[in-house]
Order: C-alpha cells, then sequence, then structure tokens
C-alpha cells in the first residue's frame, strides 16, 4: 500500500480519533512491520505482552504501546553495522522477547492512540541492518577512501576517548573541543551540556531549527525566549504561514487528532500559506499560494487591514508597546495593493483573509516552515508574531501561549576549575547569535571553524550534520580537517563514518529515558522511553557514558556529574516534579500522591505526566530595540539571469529527515512514486515552466545551483507555482544502508545559506536554482 495524501490522513486521523479498527491503519502498521519481518521470515509466535514507552523520532512525544511476542523458534536473521562487511543471515538461538508491532497508547493525552508511519515502523531501526553493534575504531585515515574499521571493546575506546580530551585539557585548549547534538531538550542532552561546560568548552551546538529564530525573536518582543506553543484545538481560525501542521510539524498525530475535531465540528478555519500545494494546503479551506519568501509582507500587508479598518483588539494592543509606530509602518509600506505585487496574491484575498482571521474569535498566526528543521528571518518570525498581538491571541485560549517548564529538581551547581573558567571565557566557535547574542546555535558556520583548525577533537551525538547541514559535502570536507571524531550513535550514517571512534549508543526502544513536552502543543508534558529489549547487547545509553567519561575524568568533570547513572539522574530529577506537587500523571494529581516513587513508578508504567498552560494577559513590543518587523528581501527573491528558478525543500512524513535518526529503510517504500521512483528522486515543476523547458513528466533533468548540481527527474504539478522548483529532503544517503543508499539524491548538498541581517542566522530552504533537460 502506497501511502499518498489521502491515505496518510485517513492513517493518522484514524488512529488519532480512536477508530485504529478500521483497516487503513492496521494494514499500514502490518506493511511497516515487513520489513521487520525480512530479519524474521518465520512470523513470531507465542504468548503476547504489550508495553507502554513513548516515540521519540520526532518532537510529537506520542505515548506508544509494543507488542512483544515470547519467540522459542529461532530464526534466521541478518545483523550488522556495514552491510558490505558485515551483513549476513544466521541462524539466531531462540529469541526470549521480540518486538512485533509498535501502536500508539489510547492513554496518553498527547496522541490519543494515534499513531504516524513514522512511529508505526520504529521497529526497522530496532532490528536494522545498519545497527552499529561494539564500539569501532578506523584504521585508515579520514578522508582517504572508504572507512575501515576494527571492532574494539568499550574500555578500549573510553581509554583511547578520555586520553584525548584529557589532552586537550592539560594544554589549556578545552574550549577546541566541540559538540553536536541535534537539540537540548531532555535530559541526556541537558547531561551532555554540563559535561562540555564542567571540562570548560562553550562549544556544545545543536543542529539548526525553527525555535532558533524563535528565541530571538520571543526575547526581543517579550524578553523571554519560548519555547512557543499553539491551542490549535480551541482555534477557530488558523492562518499557517508555511507550517506542515498535518506532514511533521510540531506533533504531527496530536496535529492530526486536532484536524479530526475540526472535521467533525464544522466551524473551523485552516487558511495554508505556502508557495505549494502540500498536503497541510491540500486539505486547508483556504491556500494562498505565496511567493517564497514574501511570507513576511503577506503578514504585515493583513495587518495593514486590521489596523486601518480598526478590526485590532483594543484590550490586547494596551498591552503591547510600540503601536503607533507600526501602525506608521504599515500605512506607509503595506497596504495591500503593494503587498499583493510583492506575494502574487490579490490584494481582495489579502484584506478579506486579514478581516476574516480578526474578526473569527479565537484565531492565531502560526510561523513555520515545514517541519520546522530550519532556522528562519527574523522579520517573518516578528510580523507574523504581531498578527496574534493584534488579534488579541497571545496567552488567550485558541491562541499562542508559552510552555511551561517541566519542574525537574534542579542542576546543582556546576563544578568549574580555574582551566573549566578559561575554556568557558573564550567565544564560541559557531559565532553564537550574531549581531543579538541569545545563545542561539549557528550551526552554518561550523564549516568555517572546522576548517580553520581551531577544533581539536568534534563530538557528534545522535545527530548527522554531514548529511543534514546546508552544504553538506562542505561540512564533511571540513570534519576531515578536524584531528579527532567521535560518534555516539545507533546506526552508521554519514558523520559517524568521517568519525576515528564511533560509540553503539541505545535506540528508543532500548533505553530509559525522559520525554519531555510534545513540540507547539499548549501543555507541558514528560513521559519515559522505556528499555522494552536490548537487540544490540553491546548498545550504551549515551547518559551512561558522559557519566562514565566524568568519573575517568575526575576533578571538577567527575564532582558535576556524580550519579552512578542516568537511572538514578533521571530518578532525582522527578523528583522535582512530585516536590512542585504540579500537574497530573495519567488520571491522578500529583498534589495527590504519596511519594515521589509513586510517581516513579506510574512514569514506568508508562502514564504521562502533564500539566495544563496558564492562560492570560500577553502582551508585546512591536518595535523592540528600534527593529520593527518590516521586509528585509531574502536574496533569493531577486531574480537572476543566470540562475532563474528558485528551489525550494519541501518534507514528507514517511522520512525521518535530520533527527537523530535518519530515514527508517522500509519507508522508502511508502514514499509516492511521484518522489521517488527506483533511485531516481523527483523534483515538483509546474506543466507551464515544465513546458518552457521542453520538460515531460519523468524527464531527466540537472537542478544546478551556485554551489554544485543534482541529478534528478521532472514530476508535474499544478499544485507548485511556476519557475519554483520543489525538491524532497530526507533522501540520497550515502551511509551503506542497503535501503537506502543511492536513493534519490540528498538536497541538502546543494541550500544555500543566506544569513540573516539581524540574528546572523542561516535562512536557507530557498536558493537559486535552473533546471537543465539531460
Ligand atoms: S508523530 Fe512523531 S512522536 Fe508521534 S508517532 Fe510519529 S514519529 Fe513518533
Amino acid at each position: 500500500m502506497k501511502l499518498d495524501r489521502r491515505g496518510f490522513l485517513k492513517f493518522a486521523v484514524g488512529g488519532a480519533i480512536g477508530t485504529l479498527a478500521t483497516p487503513i491503519p492496521w494494514d499500514l502498521i502490518d506493511e511497516s512491520a515487513k520489513f521487520t519481518d525480512l530479519w524474521a521470515p518465520e512470523p513470531a509466535k507465542g504468548p503476547s505482552s504489550f508495553v507502554h514507552s513513548t516515540c521519540r523520532l520526532c518532537p510529537g512525544g506520542c505515548g506508544i504501546t509494543l507488542r512483544l511476542v515470547e519467540d522459542k523458534s529461532g530464526r534466521d536473521e541478518w545483523r550488522g553495522w556495514h552491510h558490505k562487511e558485515f551483513i549476513q543471515r544466521r541462524r539466531l538461538p531462540a529469541v526470549p522477547l521480540r518486538a512485533v508491532k509498535i501502536a500508539g497508547n489510547p492513554d496518553h493525552p498527547v496522541n490519543r492512540g494515534g499513531i504516524c508511519p513514522l512511529g508505526a515502523a520504529g521497529l526497522q531501526l530496532l532490528y536494522g541492518t545498519n545497527r552499529v553493534t561494539t564500539p569501532l575504531k578506523r584504521t585508515n585515515p579520514r578522508g582517504e577512501g572508504e572507512a575501515a574499521w576494527e571492532k574494539i571493546t568499550w574500555d578500549e575506546a573510553l581509554n583511547i576517548v578520555n586520553g584525548k580530551l584529557r589532552e586537550i585539557r592539560e594544554a589549556g585548549n578545552p574550549h577546541t573541543v566541540a559538540c553536536i547534538l541535534d537539540n537540548k531538550k531532555g535530559l541526556t542532552a541537558e547531561l551532555i551540556d554540563r559535561f562540555f561546560r564542567a571540562y570548560g568548552s562553550p562549544n556544545v551546538i545543536t543542529m539548526p531549527s525553527q525555535e532558533d529564530v524563535e528565541t530571538v525573536g520571543l526575547s526581543l518582543m517579550q524578553g523571554t525566549g519560548g519555547p512557543l506553543a499553539y491551542d490549535l484545538e480551541n482555534s477557530k481560525y488558523v492562518l499557517s504561514f508555511g507550517a506542515a501542521l498535518l506532514e511533521g510539524w510540531g506533533a504531527p498525530v496530536h496535529n492530526m487528532m486536532v484536524f479530526g475535531k475540526w472535521q467533525e465540528a464544522n466551524e473551523h478555519t485552516l487558511v495554508q500559506i505556502e508557495p505549494n500545494c502540500s498536503i497541510t494546503a491540500s486539505k486547508a479551506d483556504k491556500w494562498l499560494a505565496v511567493k517564497p519568501g514574501a511570507e513576511a509582507a503577506l503578514a504585515l500587508g493583513m495587518a495593514n487591514v486590521i489596523v486601518t479598518e480598526g478590526l485590532y483588539d483594543r484590550s490586547g494592543i494596551a498591552r503591547c508597546q510600540g503601536f503607533e509606530g507600526f501602525k506608521a509602518l504599515l500605512e506607509s509600506e503595506y497596504n495591500p495593493r503593494k503587498v499583493s505585487e510583492i506575494t502574487g496574491i490579490p490584494a481582495a484575498v489579502i484584506a478579506t483573509t486579514a478581516r476574516a482571521f480578526a474578526v473569527t474569535k479565537p484565531a492565531v498566526a502560526v510561523y513555520g516552515r515545514g517541519q520546522g528543521v530550519m532556522s528562519g528571518n527574523l522579520a517573518e518570525f516578528m510580523s507574523i508574531y504581531s498578527l496574534n498581538a493584534l488579534v488579541g491571541s497571545i496567552g488567550a485560549r485558541g491562541g499562542v501561549v508559552m510552555q511551561r517548564e517541566v519542574p525537574f529538581k534542579a542542576w546543582p551547581a556546576l563544578a568549574t576549575d580555574a582551566v573549566a573558567l578559561q575554556g568557558l571565557s573564550q567565544p564560541r566557535i559557531d559565532g553564537e547569535g550574531g549581531e543579538i547574542k541569545h545563545g542561539v546555535s549557528m550551526a552554518h558556520n561550523l564549516t568555517a571553524a572546522l576548517k580553520s583548525g581551531a577544533v581539536n577533537a568534534l563530538v557528534v551525538h545522535e545527530a548527522n550534520p554531514c548529511y543534514a547541514l546546508p552544504r553538506a559535502r562542505k561540512f564533511e570536507e571540513a570534519v576531515a580537517k578536524v584531528p579527532f571524531v567521535l560518534a555516539l550513535t545507533s546506526c552508521m550514517n554519514e558523520t559517524a563514518r568521517s568519525a576515528d571512534i564511533v560509540l553503539p549508543v541505545a535506540s528508543y526502544l532500548e533505553r530509559l529515558e525522559d520525554v519531555t513536552s510534545a513540540a507547539r502543543v499548549p501543555y507541558a508534558s514528560m513521559s519515559l522511553t522505556r528499555p522494552v529489549l536490548a537487540n544490540v547487547p553491546e548498545a550504551r545509553h549515551p547518559g551512561d557514558v558522559f557519566l562514565t567519561l566524568a568519573r575517568a575524568m575526575g576533578g571538577s568533570v567527575g564532582s558535576s556529574l556524580p550519579w552512578d547513572n542516568f537511572e538514578a539522574l533521571l530518578k532525582e530529577k522527578v523528583g522535582g516534579i512530585f516536590a512542585s506537587r504540579r500537574g497530573r500523571i495519567g488520571d491522578q494529581e500529583v498534589a495527590m500522591l504519596g511519594s515521589s516513587d509513586e510517581l516513579w513508578e506510574g512514569l514506568n508504567a508508562g502514564k504521562c505526566w502533564y500539566e495544563e498552560p496558564i492562560f492570560g494577559g500577553g502582551g508585546l513590543t512591536f518595535n523592540p530595540q528600534g527593529r520593527t518587523p518590516r521586509l528585509e528581501p531574502v536574496s533569493w527573491m531577486k531574480a537572476s539571469r543566470e540562475y532563474p528558478m528558485l528551489l525550494v525543500a519541501y518534507e514528507n512524513i514517511n522520512i525521518a529527515n535530520r533527527r537523530a535518526v535518519d530515514t527508517l529503510p522500509y519507508l522508502t517504500k511508502n514514499i509516492d512514486n511521484t518522489v521517488l521512483q527506483k533511485h531516481d528522486l523527483l523534483v515538483r515543476v509546474n506543466p507551464e515552466t515544465a513546458g518552457r523547458l521542453r520538460l515531460v513528466e519523468g524527464d531527466a533533468a540537472t537542478v544546478q545551483c551556485p554551489s554544485g548540481r543534482l541529478s534528478v527527474r521532472v514530476h508535474m504539478d499544478v499544485g507548485m507555482m511556476p519557475d519554483v522548483i520543489g525538491i524532497p529532503l530526507g533522501l540520497g544517503h550515502s551511509n551503506d544502508d542497503p535501503f537506502l543508499t543511492g536513493k534519490g539524491v540528498n538536497a541538502y548538498e546543494v541550500l544555500e545559506p543566506e544569513l540573516d541581517p539581524v540574528t546572523g542566522l542561516a535562512v536557507w530552504w530557498g536558493t537559486r536554482a535552473k533546471l537543465i533537460k539531460v
């Protein structure tokens, strides 16, 4: 079964609204499970048991239920970390427990039984052929041909890592060690960050995300850094500026559940604003095809209508500052006629949409770009966020709210010796925050930093920057210049392949860990991933790896991380939730529990702690520090004779994209054949544009950009704006996974980061391009 747009909606909504009895989701789960069957040709038979856990394959934080089978038969199985070297069929002894299915947990508040195709396919990660099964040491120099590896023991691997880190620290250069994480959410990431601060490095840097620009924008406008969440469930009118609400943005299954409710109630309006007719756009009440990069102008054009027609919320505006200056700007520069020329959307449509948004209560404007894995333009965020202030939706039910922090017990004070203090006083290698310092990561600057020789050691934890940073190949070349590279990963990927030492970490189905607050969901939440089984016995919890390294390092590093293991740390942290007496676990108030152990037991039984948001009182400054939001045209909007088209990236719910795990192998079978045909990736082009270029459906073509070229085929799509090329992210791996390698091309290789003039963050989802018939 192909999971096309309609199929996906039925799948996720069906699950979300509790109709998993419909054949569609079960069929798909079975289809996804076939991949596991490749490793287990004889279906597992035996008594079943069920375990609740939490999915970590995206920031959606869904509760899941695994079905385990006691399998006494023994089976043929493929195993290995590298198909060319280790892949083999072998008879395994009887497996005591085998996971055979992942479904949504109906009692989890985030997804209430729903699950998406990615989450249902999580077993592919557990049983994948690309798992790293032992610590590995490179035996040939990096940057010189295919990596060659030698299996080593954990003791040997940790001795090498400890020796390198110690040597650099003793030379007084702890700041020359950098660490790349996928994000800083969760206790494992916080523990790693703490390790490096105690060591003396300020250089723990995260992969790009939409939250980077939100952090800066919110700091300027409201004096807080977020995280931002949207009460979509209670909103009657949603203006989504490109957020892939039904395709992976925020908490995808939660969004689907909300969408299902909207359909039932028939009193909600979704307006999707983006250049192509995505799944979200095709299911919206209205799709506004805006010129790529003109979203900020559109938001300000709508703001102009709301202000000049007096439709704004006066009590909300009374809580804001800088309104008069903002009003003057709108009146002088953003009348609908002028905005129409910039955006390509008729002035009348801008006006009617703005009026409907202003008079329908509650309404919310959502800032986003696809799944939100790209940092963005500050002017765009501020313009869209200002719309929320105009209609009184900041802090309001049905509007936009700040997600509350999970009240974990606070970390103890960090012990820092003289070496650490000296290291921490050095500037961050990524230039952190540009003109305005807000601590956000500037990962796009790492290529230059690594090339410059400023980094003596690079540690990459569950991230794949050699694949998923813009101009990925250039980053990979820069990594080759770093004297020592360590990768912690569950699967061999492009970045691990560039490392000196690779450490196998347990997958989310094999380790105990917190999953805090589903992205963009208004309430705070926390549930646990559980060590359901140990398919790779040598894989370790990354938190335990860093605690071991801290003990070996000793001194202030050791005393800053005194826990015996990650479980002890997690249990101590959970004690803070009990002490706060806040929130509920399952259907019980935390305040009614007798001890922290009761809370711990509930979490370990798969229950979720959650806490409602606090509504009320939101205001902002329209003109923070003289930075009235205004259109700062991104350069790729400008016409170019050499590159007359615009290459715009988009995401696919079936592809894990750039998160800690890469694309799940067998899910490529569920990718529509308008995206991937055998090994060829298809780009979407408007038929009118294709005709002008003498291209027809399926033609081979080259996408040429300033930084490189990609070989593709053409899919004609009336849902694509003329002169725009839509290219999917997440394919084109070269990680030696037999199911992924060579399938399509990697769009990240040619995406060109442009720097936001205020934040210095990379704005990189669009790139000038031309399409050439081959
Ligand atoms: S939406 Fe995200 S968290 Fe939920 S099941 Fe899918 S991948 Fe997992």
